[in-house]
C-alpha cells in the first residue's frame, strides 16, 4: 500500500487536533507516515501512533524555531525523497494554516507537483486522491485530483473526525540538510497573544459569532458568555471588526479566517457573501437575527427570528442549566 506523508503541527511535542484529523483522512488513501520537526518532535510519536501513523519521521534542530518556513520545507522534501525512494508515495497532507499553506506551496514547487489548498474532504480515487473544496465564496463544491507529481494537499481544520486507530508508529530519524535559503529569514522575536482561555478560532468545534447587530464592543460580553458556556471560540463579522468592537484576528470571512466547526452560531449577522465564504462549510449553522428576511436564513439549519439581546442570554442560561 502506498504511503501518505502527514506534516505534524505540534507545540513542543503536543500534537494539535488538525494533524489528528489529517491522519483520519490519510488512512483513506494510504498508510500514514507522520513528519514531526523541531523541539519535542520525538514526543509526538505516541499520540500519532494512537491515531494511525505507521511510522513517525522526526528531526529536531533549532533551525525550525529560529527561521521561517524554509527549514520545514527542506525537511519535508527530504521525507518525500526518502519515502519515494523506498516505495510509493500517494500524497503529502498539510494542515491548512497560514504556515501550512506556505510550506505546502513551496514544497509543491520544489518537487514539481500540483497542489490543492483548503480541502474539506479527501477520498481515494482510481487515479489518486480526490479532494473536495468549497470555492467561489462557498457557492460551489468541487472535487479535484492532481495529475502532476505527488499530490500536495492542505486540509482545513474540522474537515474530519479524530479517530483512534492504533498503529506501529515506529520512530525513525529523518536526515535533513538545510539549504542556504533555509537560513535566509531569521526570527528575531515572538510575542505570544494573551490567552483568552478559549479554543483557537479555526480549530474550534463550536464558534459563536457576533455582527453589527451586537451594537457595541461592550455588548460582545453576551456573545462571549454564550461561547464560554459552550466551550466555543468567538468570531466576528467584518462590520463588527471594522467598528473596532472585536479584534481582526477573530474576523470570519473572505478577508478574515475560514472556519468549519461542527456548530456555528451567527448573532446579528446578515449573511453577506463575504461572511459566508468563511463559515458556509460549518456542519450545523444557527442564526439569531431580528429580520426574518436576512439572507443568513437561506443557509441555516436552525434560525431564530428575534432580538439577540433576549435570545443569546436566554440560550446561555439554558446551556448552563444543563
Ligand atoms: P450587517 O450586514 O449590517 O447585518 C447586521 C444584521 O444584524 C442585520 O441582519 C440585522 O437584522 C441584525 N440585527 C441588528 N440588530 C439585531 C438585534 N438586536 N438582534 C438580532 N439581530 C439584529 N464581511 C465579513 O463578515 N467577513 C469578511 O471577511 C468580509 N470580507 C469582505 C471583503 C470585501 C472585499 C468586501 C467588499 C466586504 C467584505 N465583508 C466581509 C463585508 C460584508 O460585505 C458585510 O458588509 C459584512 O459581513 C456585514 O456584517 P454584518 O452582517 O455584521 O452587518
Amino acid at each position: 500500500m502506498a504511503e501518505v506523508l502527514v506534516y505534524v503541527d505540534h507545540v513542543d511535542g503536543a500534537v494539535r487536533k488538525p494533524t489528528l484529523e489529517l491522519l483520519t483522512l490519510a488512512r483513506r488513501v494510504g498508510e500514514p507516515v507522520a513528519v514531526a520537526l523541531g523541539n519535542g518532535a520525538g514526543d509526538t510519536a505516541a499520540t500519532l501512533a494512537e491515531h494511525g501513523a505507521v511510522k513517525v519521521l522526526t528531526h529536531e534542530a533549532s533551525e525550525y524555531a529560529d527561521y521561517l518556513v524554509v527549514p520545514k520545507v527542506d525537511a519535508l522534501q527530504a521525507a518525500v525523497e526518502s519515502v519515494s525512494a523506498a516505495g510509493s508515495l500517494a500524497a503529502v497532507l498539510v494542515p491548512s494554516s497560514a504556515e501550512g499553506k506556505e510550506i505546502a506551496a513551496r514544497l509543491a514547487l520544489r518537487i514539481g507537483s500540483g497542489i490543492i489548498t483548503d480541502a474539506v474532504d479527501l477520498e481515494a480515487g482510481d487515479e489518486g486522491p480526490v479532494a473536495t473544496q468549497s470555492v467561489f465564496a462557498a457557492s460551489y463544491t468541487t472535487k479535484s485530483r492532481i495529475s502532476k507529481g505527488t499530490p500536495v494537499i492542505t486540509v482545513k481544520p474540522n474537515s474530519a473526525a479524530v479517530e483512534a486507530a492504533p498503529a506501529a508508529g515506529a520512530v525513525e530519524a529523518l536526515t535533513v540538510s538545510f539549504s542556504d535559503k533555509a537560513t535566509g529569514t531569521k526570527v528575531t522575536g515572538r510575542t505570544p497573544r494573551e490567552s483568552t482561555g478559549r479554543p483557537e478560532l479555526t480549530e474550534a468545534a463550536i464558534v459563536v459569532s457576533g455582527g453589527r447587530g451586537v451594537n457595541g464592543a461592550e455588548n460582545f460580553a453576551i456573545i462571549e458568555a454564550l461561547a464560554d458556556s459552550l466551550g466555543a471560540a468567538v468570531g466576528a463579522s467584518r462590520a463588527a471588526v471594522d467598528a473596532g468592537w472585536y479584534p481582526h484576528t477573530n474576523q470570519v470571512g473572505q478577508t478574515g479566517k475560514s472556519v468549519s466547526p461542527q456548530l456555528y452560531i451567527a448573532s446579528g449577522i446578515s449573511g453577506a457573501i463575504q461572511h459566508r465564504a468563511g463559515m458556509q462549510t460549518s456542519k450545523t449553522i444557527v442564526a439569531i437575527n431580528k429580520d426574518a428576511e436576512a439572507p443568513i436564513f437561506e443557509l441555516v439549519d436552525y434560525g431564530v427570528v428575534g432580538d439577540l439581546f433576549d435570545v443569546v442570554p436566554a440560550l446561555t442560561e439554558e446551556v448552563k442549566a444543563r
